[in-house]
């Protein structure tokens, strides 16, 4: 089967991971910035952890025959000192010429703090500046219809945004209505210990309009599947859906998204 894992942080994963999604059919994925499981102590961390998510992942994945491109921004969860996050964020648009740089992603609420949503808007008037999709983040567990509310309320200021080109990450069965109606993109993350299970996200997929709905691992520093979208397939497999049923979902959905990106291609 072939599959788009359009959310994983391979920076944290082994090569042998790598080796594990190809084998499991994934051609293309994407990594969005985020933490990398420390707190860096200065703008040029960014700055190489930026050339390290346009230059040597791609040649990594490369290896395996998996296209990978990326997201970048100053996560939430470092982003609460704005001073800081505006000197991360000024070296970014110098990585938005390379050839793999999707948009703007993954910003967002960690704590739903203040700072943190100044700074989220400040990224959502980077990627309309450069008219680049973008990719959010909601916070964890309790904070995470809180969370998801200030991001949409901010996002409403923003007359000129093109909602189809906005994907509104980790949703649950308490977020996703919110989101779709709305008329954003919303992502769904398997994952093992907190976010939602391969039956919850299937369970969603039946009670919502599927069309703007994609599934992904999010695997990172911490516990979690790599393979959690080959394995959400086999149990929709279970559950009796048809292989273009199974593809809509993680290959045909993701690509319709992607396709927005002017640096997308297959
Ligand atoms: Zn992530």
């Amino acid at each position: 089967m072939k599959y788009i894992e359009p959310h994983a942080h391979m920076v944290s994963r082994t090569t042998d991971d790598y080796q594990k999604l190809a084998i499991a059919g994934c051609e293309i994925l994407c990594e969005p910035a985020f933490w990398a499981g420390f707190d860096r102590s200065s703008a040029e961390g960014f700055y190489d952890y930026f050339r390290q998510l346009t230059d040597y992942e791609p040649k990594r994945a490369q290896k395996f025959g998996i296209k990978h491109f990326c997201w970048l921004c100053i996560n939430p969860k470092e982003a609460d000192d704005p001073v800081f996050a505006r000197e991360v964020m000024s070296v970014i648009p110098e990585f938005l010429d390379k050839e793999t740089v999707l948009g703007i992603g993954e910003i967002g609420l960690n704590k739903n703090t203040r700072n943190e949503l100044i700074i989220f808007e400040e990224h959502v008037q980077l990627a309309l500046d450069h008219d680049l999709p973008i990719l959010i983040h909601t916070p964890h567990l309790e904070d995470k219809r809180k969370g998801t509310r200030m991001i949409l309320d901010a996002l409403a200021n923003f007359s000129q945004l093109n909602r189809e080109k906005v994907i509104i990450d980790h949703v649950e069965e308490h977020t996703i209505a919110m989101v779709l109606d709305q008329g954003y993109w919303a992502g769904m993350t398997l994952y093992p210990e907190s976010k939602c299970t391969p039956n919850r996200a299937i369970d969603m997929l039946e009670t919502m309009d599927a069309d703007r709905l994609w599934m992904n691992s999010a695997c990172d520093w911490g516990v979690s599947d790599p393979l959690a979208v080959p394995k959400c397939a086999l149990e929709m497999r279970k559950r009796e859906y048809t292989a273009a049923q199974i593809q809509k979902v993680v290959y045909d959905n993701p690509l319709r998204f992607l396709s927005q990106s002017p640096k997308f291609s297959v």
